[in-house]
């Protein structure tokens, strides 16, 4: 089998997005690609930066550590998107630009307090993650948890609350996905009204159903296998 190049492959996803956004009477430019590149090695990250991919994803604090001098000049925004741990949370506060995965208000809570002691002045963007299948996922915070975890970020100065992430069971047929990213949008807006905050970011969507995501309101599309090709498992 002939590997196809980053470079193809981006243009394919861009394609994908552009006719997605366009059945849903959006523009492509209001979605971001997330080029998930985990147990991709950082030549992989340099090959997407070139081709035009400005945001990653990772989802292991240890493995962005060891590989991102590899990718050193970049003017990319590096995204956790896996879950945290809180041992590993006062580094990730200072490696990533965004945390997407946020699910607990402890959490929360140590990544706030980590920038104050670093004195960091600028504000460190989050998602929350929820749990929008809890038969299947164990990350994500309840769906009935979610007003209070967003509502304390109010108390949470250094952190700026910027929407809601999700990661849906895998499902063959993707229209049988297409309900949770309606629900994430639907509690988006519920969350919106309630708290008063604009809460801009849906992150949803991966390689086999991020046009669905974006026939329903997908802002971040987090893109790993369609990117780069099939991971090495270890
Ligand atoms: C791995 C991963 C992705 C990308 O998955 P693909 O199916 O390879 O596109 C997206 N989001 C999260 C949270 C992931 O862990």
């Amino acid at each position: 089998m002939t590997q196809t190049s980053v470079r193809e492959n981006l243009l394919r996803i861009q394609e994908r997005i552009a006719e997605a956004a366009n059945r849903a009477g959006r523009g492509a430019e209001e979605i971001t690609l997330i080029g998930v590149s985990k147990t991709q090695p950082a030549s992989a990250i340099r090959e997407a930066y070139e081709a035009g991919v400005r945001h990653f994803g990772e989802n292991r604090v240890q493995e962005w550590e060891g590989k991102r001098a590899g990718t050193d000049g970049l003017a990319a925004k590096w995204h956790l998107i896996g879950h945290l741990q809180s041992n590993k949370t006062a580094r990730a506060a200072r490696l990533f630009h965004s945390i997407d995965s946020v699910d607990d208000f402890a959490i929360a809570q140590r990544l706030d307090r980590t920038l104050a002691e670093a004195g960091i002045t600028g504000k460190l963007r989050a998602l929350i993650e929820v749990r929008v299948a809890p038969e299947e996922t164990k990350s994500g915070v309840e769906i009935g948890e979610l007003p209070k975890l967003a509502e304390s970020f109010g108390d949470l100065p250094r952190l700026e609350l910027a929407g809601l992430m999700c990661i849906p069971p895998f499902l063959e047929k993707t229209e049988q996905v297409r309900p949770y990213f309606k629900r994430l949008r639907e509690l988006r807006d519920e969350l919106e009204k309630k708290l008063g905050l604009r809460l801009a970011v849906l992150s949803m969507g991966m390689s086999h159903d991020f046009e669905v995501a974006i026939e329903e309101g997908a802002i971040e599309v987090r893109v790993g296998t369609a990117l780069f090709g099939t991971r090495d498992i270890k």
